[in-house]
């Protein structure tokens, strides 16, 4: 069978594959993106309805330039689009009680959160204990001594949406779309990449690899000994009657104990469904991703309605609404890493996850693109390279 020829291949087309493909796209690259699945799909890393954006990006510094950005690519393709993307509801960080939460590889998160705002000059209040008790009764009980962060520029943006709609733009401006297509190999060939995908095979100048949980598979080592993937669930409880929820509520992320498990987050209710999204995280790694259970136990509803919404969010009943599984593939500093693989020549891995990823997706999609085309990217990304692994 003969080869197929394209400049840049892009494989997975999630949050950070559909982005980059976009912007290669825009760029006037000739790009080609390829998918085991037919994204937006509920298989990776990527499902669910929210996610949640903020400016002060609690994991750190290096973060900061990404989301901004992205808070202005949504705007664009929701201008070019005419699609609903990004919420700006606001995010509220807070914790309950005095005692601090670690989260994401930050000692106290909330303090972090309330250091980069103020660093970065990003508008925010920080509240007492009594002026959350007072302004968002849908929370607590918040306990004295608590603290909370609100960013009114913070929110959500939809997933789904967001992939869908770059997806069509890059198709639109000449990107092709293989999708139900497993890339199983890549080899190096002096001045590009042979990429086996499913029955095809393509020559490709560059290959910019977005996998998701998959990574390691297709990537070997040092992915496969960096890179953990964790298995998550999300849940939809239904809202108490009559609501006590205002007609805006942020986004939130609520540090109740002092546990990297003390913690939960959520999204406003989305009007007309009646219920609320709320999860927590969990960091045991899969033995294999083959093994990942899709399904959500009558257990795990009971204990996550118990340890985590009783008692810390008013205003939610026990009665579940629906439950999905979903994956974060965590790097050992919880970091992401976005650089040139190490043996293969010409492929550039983006293994942006670690449960925080997607806020910054468009942005990373066009750093990534502009090294792709140019060497070089406007947003710095020399934080996320592989050599701090070494
Ligand atoms: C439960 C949960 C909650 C989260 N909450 C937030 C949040 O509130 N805010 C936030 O910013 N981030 C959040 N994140 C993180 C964010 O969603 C992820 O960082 C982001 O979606 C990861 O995108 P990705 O492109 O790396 O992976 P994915 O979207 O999973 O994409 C990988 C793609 O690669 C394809 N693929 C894989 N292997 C191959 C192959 N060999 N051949 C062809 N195709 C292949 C897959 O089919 C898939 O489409 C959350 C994540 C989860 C799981």
């Amino acid at each position: 069978m003969s080869e197929e020829r394209c400049e840049v291949a892009v494989v997975g087309l999630g949050a950070m594959g559909a982005a980059t493909l976009y912007q290669l796209a825009k760029a006037g690259v000739k790009a080609v993106g390829i998918d085991r699945f037919a994204p937006p799909h509920d298989q990776g890393s990527s499902h669910g309805d929210t996610r949640i954006t903020r400016l002060a990006v609690g994991e750190g510094a290096a973060y900061v330039p990404l989301v901004r950005r992205s808070h202005q690519i949504w705007r664009e393709l929701e201008a070019q689009s005419g699609e609903a993307l990004f919420e700006q509801c606001g995010v509220l960080v807070m914790s309950s009680s005095a005692t601090t939460t670690s989260h994401h590889g930050a000692a106290d998160f909330t303090a972090n959160t309330i250091e980069l705002g103020r660093t970065y000059g990003i508008a925010h209040e920080v509240l007492t204990s009594s002026q959350i008790r007072e302004r968002f009764p849908q929370f607590g009980p918040i306990r004295d001594g608590a603290v909370g962060y609100f960013e009114p520029e913070g929110g959500f943006v939809r997933p789904e949406r967001c992939i869908a709609t770059q997806l069509e733009a890059a198709q639109a401006l000449g990107a092709t779309l293989i999708t139900g297509a497993t890339v199983s190999a890549l080899e190096s060939l002096g001045g590009g990449v042979r990429v086996k995908a499913g029955e095809r095979t393509l020559v490709a100048d560059k290959v910019i690899v977005c996998a998701g949980m998959w990574s390691a598979n297709l990537l070997g080592e040092p992915f496969s000994a960096l890179l953990k993937v964790c298995r998550q669930t999300l849940y939809w409880f239904k809202l108490a009657e009559p609501t006590i929820f205002p007609e805006v509520s942020p986004s939130f992320i609520l540090a109740h104990g002092p546990g990297e498990a003390d913690i939960c987050y959520g999204f406003p209710p989305i009007p007309g469904e009646g219920s609320m999204k709320i999860a927590t995280e969990q960091y045991v790694a899969l033995n294999s991703i083959d093994a990942l259970d899709r399904t959500v136990s009558a257990a795990e509803v009971d204990e996550m309605y118990r340890k985590q919404v009783a008692g810390n969010i008013a205003g939610v009943t026990s009665e579940l609404v629906k439950a999905r599984v979903c994956t974060y593939t965590v790097t050992p500093d919880f970091g992401f890493i976005i650089d040139d693989h190490p043996t293969l020549d010409n492929v550039t891995v983006v293994s942006a996850c670690s449960g925080h990823g997607f806020k910054h997706s468009a942005a990373i999609g066009e750093a990534v693109a502009q090294r792709c085309v140019s060497g070089a990217s406007q947003i710095d990304l020399s934080a996320f390279s592989l050599s701090r692994f070494a």
